[in-house]
């Protein structure tokens, strides 16, 4: 059975759930990722509670991973022309600038992003920052731009689970970032949606 993300946002009404896939559908330590073959598919290898294995992942889903991941790191570029995997982790050649991103850091980004799906966590926008609840453990963390309020984040300085989901929900809803989004969020534009949200709220309260 695949296990979906269900995110929600009880301000922002219509239509606004989103759904991520999970690389695979238990909880995954990455050991190693390669391509393979003259096709040069993406495969992770990995550990889970029934033992070792691998799986092929589509290009198209890993270049989305390498773009939400270089895009939370608050990195603006349009878009990954190509990527290529050495010895210590992979290059990515943008449309105006190249990265570098070691394995280690992957491999602990693609664990989160599989557990951010496997997980059903709510994001809730606001003004300032995004709060994501994890319905299972009774958990909540709180995305700004300068990272999360986790132990994940804080200490051990990881793209967390919450700014994955956080991320996901935002592209998924029109936006590029969440820097994007929180500078949006002034004068007009943010008044009105304040008054928007107030309607929804009045609604929920049966006022
Ligand atoms: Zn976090």
């Amino acid at each position: 059975m695949v296990h979906c993300i269900g995110i929600k946002s009880t301000h922002f009404s219509e239509k606004l759930n989103s759904e991520i896939q999970p690389l695979v559908p238990l909880e995954i330590k990455i050991e190693s990722i390669k391509l393979v073959g003259i096709a040069q598919i993406p495969q992770i290898v990995y550990i889970t509670s029934k033992g070792r294995c691998s799986t092929f992942l589509s290009k198209a889903k890993f270049l989305n991973c390498l773009l939400c991941f270089l895009q939370i790191k608050q990195r603006h570029f349009s878009k990954i022309i190509s990527y290529n995997f050495q010895t210590y982790g992979i290059n990515i050649n943008a449309e105006n600038s190249k990265y570098f991103i070691v394995y280690s850091e992957i491999h602990a980004f693609l664990e989160r992003y599989n557990r951010a799906a496997l997980e059903k966590l709510e994001v809730e926008l606001t003004a300032v920052s995004s709060v994501v609840r994890n319905p299972i453990k009774g958990t909540v963390a709180e995305v700004n731009n300068l990272g999360c309020s986790c132990p994940d984040m804080v200490y051990r300085h990881n793209v967390c689970k919450h700014q994955i989901a956080t991320h996901l929900y935002l592209q998924s809803n029109g936006w590029g970032s969440l820097a994007e989004y929180l500078q949006q969020n002034t004068g007009k534009k943010w008044e009105e949606k304040l008054l928007a949200m107030a309607e929804v709220a009045k609604y929920d309260l049966g006022i």
